[in-house]
This record gives structure tokens, sequence and C-alpha cells, in this order.
């Protein structure tokens, strides 16, 4: 497999990496309000789309509010970011830095802008007084893509909300609508002896083209009229993570068991008898320094979030925001569900798939959601756990459940790619699919081959899915996407629990390699582009 694909791989990925052409979500009143503007599809959808609403004809095409920008190569990053650097070696990702708490719908374009403000109100908070009693002011410059496509994915007020000192994991999601529904509206933050107030006004949209250190560059900074008394430059470099100037990655330990493919964790969990939670949590000590508690405790925070999102999804009907005009449906399900004649196989696949559309419609509201592994695919696993926990599965079971996914997602992530715009869908909502399948074998007590097996049926059979956003919103495919990723995981597991585990013919790592060779393969107008497929096929009028 190309080295470079997977160099690539770790910055970038759709809806939840998508450096640096992605997806976008705006707003539609009365719904919270991520307004419409350019979004990274728009100028070659715009076309397309055109011309198909005359060949439909449909004369009132909708101001689809420029949709994606053309199938952009990515501009090269900077080889000293550090997310370039690490892609090389055993795996030594952690959890905290794959499972990723913010608000969606994109993990670069929302999430990463919020980590970023917050990390700089700690940082502001922490100045002198003296230093701070001057200030009269609080900015945040927004470059590249950041800038151009801000706008249709809730940029600013992600970054306002991290400004005002809310942490991205726990800020309500009806804080973060309240910000998009009135704009004008003028917010206190306390940092020491002084207070200063306010508005989306402070998160500029500066110049979206230049010559940056990377595609998604913001600048924030604390002011005493024109003079500035601290400012940073930082970069949101896919997935939710971020880097400034000067960043230097944490220091890691050393994993106690060194790996890079499944075949080297196989040697310790079959003939060694290591446990493969066991394993990841004994890791995760070593490289991170946590203890086992802290591990549990943030497990425990991630499984809050993604109930709280489904439960949420599961109570709240509406359009939701940009121009698609997509009506939810998890509530329904639901409802309907209770008066439903299909039989144990119909309600348990409607109850499943309800709980993906929860968490997916959620993320289209711009809410808090964790990736699992991207944005985009953030429904499928909280469908998982929801139906784990209607199964009463204990919590700890649950959290090696995490583990256990998050082995898969490393897997993946370090072998081929989490990237819709490196890989298509099969590196999203097909790797999410392969650590749901991982998650309910390993929840449900199966041995490591079962475990593996239930991730590579998974994972084969979502190879080749392109990533193709109608309008360049993550809405469809990809919220029904989630639904169906977490139903096939099911389906995998529940293959892989029947059949002989030593018969199967297809190894993980085989299927992992496939899905890099396909990605490599794969044409760009399927890479989250909207230049292909369902972006192009439906007319939007
Ligand atoms: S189609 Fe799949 S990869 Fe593309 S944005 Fe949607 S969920 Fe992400």
């Amino acid at each position: 497999m190309s080295k470079s694909l997977v160099i690539i791989n770790s910055n970038a990925s759709a809806c939840s990496t998508c450096a640096p052409q992605g997806c976008s979500t705006c707003n539609s009143s009365p719904q919270p309000t991520i307004s419409t503007s350019l979004t990274r599809r728009h100028f070659g959808y715009a076309a397309v789309v055109s011309a198909g609403a005359l060949l439909a004809g449909c004369t009132k095409n909708e101001p689809v509010s420029a949709p994606p920008p053309a199938a952009a190569a990515a501009p090269p990053l900077s080889p000293d970011l550090a997310v370039v650097q690490q892609s090389k070696g055993p795996i030594m990702t952690t959890l905290e830095e794959f499972y990723k708490m913010g608000p969606g719908p994109s993990s670069s374009h929302t999430m990463g802008p919020m980590r970023i403000t917050y990390d700089f109100f700690q940082r502001v908070s922490k100045l002198p007084d003296d230093q701070l009693k001057r200030a009269t002011a609080l900015k945040v410059h927004l470059f590249g893509s950041l800038s151009a496509t801000g706008k249709g994915h809730g940029t600013d007020r992600a970054a306002l909300a991290g400004l005002l000192g809310k942490a991205p994991a726990t800020c309500p999601p009806e804080f973060l609508d309240s910000l998009a529904s009135n704009p004008d509206e003028s917010h206190k933050v306390t940092l020491g002896p002084t207070t200063l107030n306010l508005t989306l006004k402070d998160i500029i949209f500066d110049s979206p083209k230049g010559d940056f250190h990377h595609p998604n560059t913001m600048t924030c900074k604390l002011l005493a009229g024109d003079q500035s008394l601290y400012e940073l430059e930082y970069y949101s470099v896919g997935g939710g993570f971020i880097e400034w100037k000067g960043y230097k990655p944490p220091d890691k330990g050393n994993p106690k068991y060194v790996y890079e493919h499944a075949k080297d964790l196989k040697r310790f969990l079959i003939d060694d008898k290591v446990p493969l939670h066991k394993l990841l949590l004994e890791n995760e000590m070593a490289i991170s320094g946590k203890s086992e508690k802290d591990i549990a405790e943030f497990l425990d925070q991630v499984s809050e979030v993604m109930i709280r999102g489904v439960n949420t999804g599961l109570n709240t009907e509406s359009v939701l925001p940009g121009p698609i005009k997509l009506h939810s449906k998890a509530a329904a399900m639901q409802r309907n569900l209770k008066n439903s004649n299909k039989g144990g196989a119909g309600r348990a696949v409607s109850q499943i798939a309800s709980y993906g559309f929860a968490m997916g419609e959620e993320n289209a509201r711009g809410h808090i959601i964790v990736t699992a592994p991207t944005a985009g695919s953030a429904g499928i696993i909280p469908a998982v756990v929801k139906s784990l926990q209607d199964l009463k599965v204990p919590q700890q079971k649950i959290r090696d459940g995490y583990l256990a996914a998050a082995a898969i997602g490393y897997l993946c992530k370090h072998n081929a790619t989490l990237s819709g715009a490196e890989g298509g869908c099969q590196a999203e909502v097909g790797v999410g699919s392969s650590m749901g399948a991982a998650m309910i074998a390993q929840a449900l007590g199966e041995g490591p081959k079962v475990v593996s097996n239930a991730a590579e049926s998974a994972l084969e059979h979502h190879l080749g899915m392109t990533c193709d956003p109608v309008a360049g919103y993550v809405q469809v495919p990809c919220i029904e996407r989630c639904a169906y990723g977490a139903v096939k995981a099911w389906t995998a597991y529940c293959i892989a629990s029947e059949e002989v585990p030593e018969e199967r013919r297809v190894d993980l790592d085989t299927t992992i390699s496939a899905m890099a060779l396909t990605a490599k393969e794969m044409n760009a107008k399927y890479k989250e582009t909207s230049e292909g497929g369902l972006a192009v096929s439906v007319v939007l009028c």
C-alpha cells in the first residue's frame, strides 16, 4: 500500500476530518441556524445542479447556497505539522485522540475551531491580572478553507462558544442553537478582573486564499485597543485535531504491546491469550500515562455524550438545516414502533436504525457528537451502544466494547484511511460499522477471533462505498448510512458468531488492505467532492 496514502490519511476525513475539501451544513429557520453560504463543494456542484434542474423540468431551483467547490486537490501540508509526521511506526493513537467530543457537522470546520478557541480561552484565563485588566477585546480570524466555507459549517458559532469558555464536550445544544438564531446578541466572558462582551462579529472571516501553514488556519487575539496582548496561530488539522505555531506533540510512553496490523495483535491475543480489552487498556495506560480509572471515566463520558445525543434525536422532529430541507426521521420511527406489526426482526431493525438516524440527525443539527471514527459516521457507535444498553449489557462490558472498537479504528487509520476525502464512505461508515461489529462481539463476550471476523465482515461489505453527499451537506446519504452501518454491524456480529471462526476465508488485515487499495484507485469524484454519484443525480428544486 502506498505510504503516501497513509500519511495523507491521518489528516483528512470527510464530514469529519474534511480538510481541505469536505462537507458543510447550514441552516433553515426556525431550526438551529448554521448560516448558509459558500461551502467547499459549491462551485462545480452549482453548475451540475442547474443543468440537472433544467433536465428535470424544475424552474425553481432552490438557492443551494453555492454548493461544493470542485474536486480541488488538497494543497500540500507543511511537513513540520505533527499530523504529517505521526503516521509511521507502531500504533500510538490514544482513546482521547480517537473519540473526540464536540459540535458537528464537521470535525475540521466545526469541532476543531471550537477546540481551538476553548484552548485559547483557557490560555488567556491564566494570564496575569495586570495584563488582563488592560484587555478590551477577543478576536478570531479565520483563514483559508475555514473562511471560504465556515459559514456553511457553523464555524463562527462554534468558535464563539469556545471563546466564551464553553467546553466542546459539554456545551448544551440549546446554547449553540441560540448563538446562531440570535447572531447580534452580545455574550459576556470573564477573564480574571475583566469582563468582555463578545458577538459573532468577533469571529472574522478573513482571507480565504494565501500562503497558509495549513488550509484551516486561525489566529486568536486578546487585544488592548489596537495592541495585541497575546495572540496565537492555530491549525485545525482534521478529525478535530488541533495544532498551533510551535506545537510539540505531547510526550507519549511506549506501548506495552507493539502492533501495526491485526496479525501482530493475533500473536498477543491468541498465542499469549491476552484479552483484547486488557491489551488496549494496558497500551492506553502505557502510552497516555493515564490510570485505569481515568480511562473508565473518559469512556463513560463518551458513552454519556453518545446516549444523550441519541435520546435527544429520538425526541426531536425538525427540518434539518440546509438547502435539502430534509425532514428528520428518528422520532417518527420510534413513535411508530409502538404500534408496529413488523414482528421481532422488523422491530429490531427499525429500533437500531432509529438510533442511527437519531445521532446522525443531531450531527446535522450541529449538536455535540463523538467522532467514531468521524462526524459523518458518528451515528453508528451510539446506535450500537444504545442497543447494547437495551439488552442490559453492563457498563464495564460496554467499556470493553469501546476498546475493541478503537482497536479496529486504529488499524484502519494506520493502514488505510478514515477519511471520506481520501477513501470514500467505506473509510467512514465502513470503518464505523466494522468498529460497531467488534464492539458488539466484545461486549457480548466473544473471543478475539469472532471479534476480528465480525469487524472484517462489516468492513468487507462496505468496500467501494463512495462519498457523494448531496449539496455538500452531511445529510444525504450520510444520516441514513449511519442507520445502515449500525444494522450491518449487528448483521456482521450475527454471522461471525454463528460461523466456525477458523473457517472464515478473509482476514481483517486483507480487508483493510483492500480498502486502502480501493481508496487509492477510487475516482476523485467519489471522494467527498460532490462531483459524482448521488450528489449530481439528486436535483434540489
Ligand atoms: S457520504 Fe459518507 S464519507 Fe461522505 S460525508 Fe457522508 S458519511 Fe462522510
